[in-house]
């Protein structure tokens, strides 16, 4: 199953517009998920990289042109950066599936064409930085004028993982650049190439030094200086729980302002009337798209007891038939997961849910060899309180539960510390907007799974985070809004 790995040129951290290795000399590797050969050399950041690039960052806000430039301005040089993304697909598709294992297809159709929309789409965002004229309820009408405007938020540290590694930095970046912010990118250890190549691009599209600033390496020395930095803003960040939750004890000692997208355990809700072929397919897909490794993974099923026995056969079948290899396969469906502790941790999941109890339909065992393969995975007859029900897994297993009533499907739905997303199979509509209101979720899709857009907010309630990207929320990621108040 191993291609031989490309050796690509050492990677350094971008501050104030130059490529320059850690103060320290520290590297670390990167390595191809399908083969565990190292990629690439890629400097390794501590706190005194970080604070070089907060203090490059600070003095572009302040001192720069891009905050005070016209808002086409910036606008442009969004589109740009879209337009070089796409002209750079190819390359940029191959370095995400080389990076983080997943299939070179999927990376060719999610990963960068939704990068390069995200750009496009904040484009617009620029101009719309708009406030309110307001009345005053308590005054003579005609004393005094106020209304609010939007003021950049700042200095930002945008933190990513490792899953969609190039969409992640533009989920972050685009906004934040469109709204005035300065940025400092840390990406995951383990996927630090696409991040590299959006600086780069960015950077040749006319953002200038200091806006837009890269810090690579580990999460708690790196990751963790930009969260403790009293000159960072505000924190966003993409990422697990556990760390979430970290930045949120860390940042507080600055009152910063933190936004999260976390975890989930999101369910999939098959009625008894659904269109049995689109809801196999699409509750394979909730699952087994990334490997699983998708926060919005539907990973707990749920199906109606009338078709439960014939779904699951099928869902087996489908499974069965994905084709795992390398990324780099136009083939290949089920790539590795992204490295060796995530395999470990998938694997050691599903040994609990065989202590627990479950039955395993299918998969159930790593591929073996070189590369971190792990077969898709369905797991039966478990009980809600079972861990493997309750916790992220993070990869190709997913939970099957028969219901009989709605009201038991939406109990179950919701008894979850996350509430990332859920999905919804039914031809019933009234039913279907029933459960969408009941179901607590940042986003539920009916019919479908897994449809992001750079216009849909998205975020989580409970566990799954703080607040929403993408949207007309993203002036509430960027923006501080200001009260101005005149006396005539
Ligand atoms: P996962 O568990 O899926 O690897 P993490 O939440 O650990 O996800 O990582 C997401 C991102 O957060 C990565 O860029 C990682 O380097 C970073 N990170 C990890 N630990 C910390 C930390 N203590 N402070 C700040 N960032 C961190």
């Amino acid at each position: 199953m191993s291609t031989p790995t490309p050796q690509l040129p050492p990677l350094k951290l971008f501050i104030n517009g130059e490529w320059v290795d850690a103060r320290s000399g520290a590297t670390l590797s990167t390595v191809n998920p399908a083969t565990g050969q190292p990629i690439a050399q890629v400097a390794s950041a501590d706190a005194q990289d970080v604070d070089l690039a907060v203090r490059s960052a600070r003095a572009a806000f302040e001192k720069g042109p891009w905050a005070k430039a016209p808002p086409m301005a910036r606008s442009r040089v969004l589109t740009r950066i879209a337009d070089m993304i796409e002209a750079r697909g190819e390359e940029l598709a191959a370095l995400e599936s080389l990076d983080n294992g997943k299939p070179v297809s999927a990376a060719r159709m999610a990963d960068i064409p939704s990068a390069a929309n995200v750009f496009r789409y904040m484009a617009g965002w620029a101009t719309r930085m708009e406030g309110e004229q307001l009345p005053l309820a308590g005054r003579p009408q005609g004393q005094f004028l106020a209304y609010t405007q939007r003021d950049p938020m700042g200095v930002v540290g945008q933190i990513v993982p490792w899953n969609f590694p190039l969409l992640m930095a533009a989920w972050k970046v685009a906004p934040a650049l469109a709204f005035g912010c300065a940025s400092i990118l840390k990406p995951a250890e383990q996927t630090p190439l696409t991040a590299a190549a959006l600086v780069a691009i960015a950077h040749e599209a006319g953002v200038p030094p200091g806006q837009l600033n890269l810090i690579q390496g580990l999460g708690h020395s790196s990751g963790a200086a930009i969260v403790a930095h009293p000159d960072v803003d505000k924190i966003a960040f993409t990422g697990s729980t556990e760390v979430g939750k970290m930045i949120v004890r860390s940042g507080s000692d600055t009152l910063k302002r933190i936004s999260l997208e976390l975890g989930g355990k999101s369910p999939v809700i098959v009625m008894g009337d659904a269109d049995l072929d689109a809801a196999v397919k699409g509750a394979a897909h909730a699952i087994f798209f990334n490997q699983g490794q998708v926060c919005t993974a539907g990973s707990r099923l749920y199906v109606h007891e009338s078709i439960y026995d014939k779904f699951v056969e099928r869902l087996v079948a489908v499974a069965s038939a994905l084709k795992i290899g390398p990324g780099l396969d136009p083939d290949t469906q089920i790539g590795p997961l992204v490295s060796d502790e995530q395999l470990r941790r998938v694997a050691g999941y599903v040994d609990i849910g065989r202590k627990e109890g479950a039955g395993v339909a299918v998969g159930g065992e790593a591929v073996g060899g070189a590369g971190y393969f792990y077969r898709p995975t369905i797991l039966t007859d478990v009980r809600q309180s079972m861990r493997v029900v309750q916790e992220e897994i993070f990869g190709p297993v997913l939970v099957a539960t028969r219901f009989k009533e709605v009201d038991e499907v939406v109990a179950h739905a919701n008894n979850s510390i996350y509430g990332l997303a859920a999905s919804i199979w039914t031809r019933d509509v009234s039913r279907a907007h029933a459960v969408a209101r009941a179901v607590q979720a940042g986003t539920v899709w009916i019919n479908c799974h897994h449809v992001m857009d750079a216009a849909m907010p998205f975020g989580g309630y409970k566990e799954s985070g703080w607040g929403r990207e993408m949207g007309s929320a993203a002036l509430e990621m960027y923006t501080e809004p200001k009260t101005v108040c005149i006396q005539l």
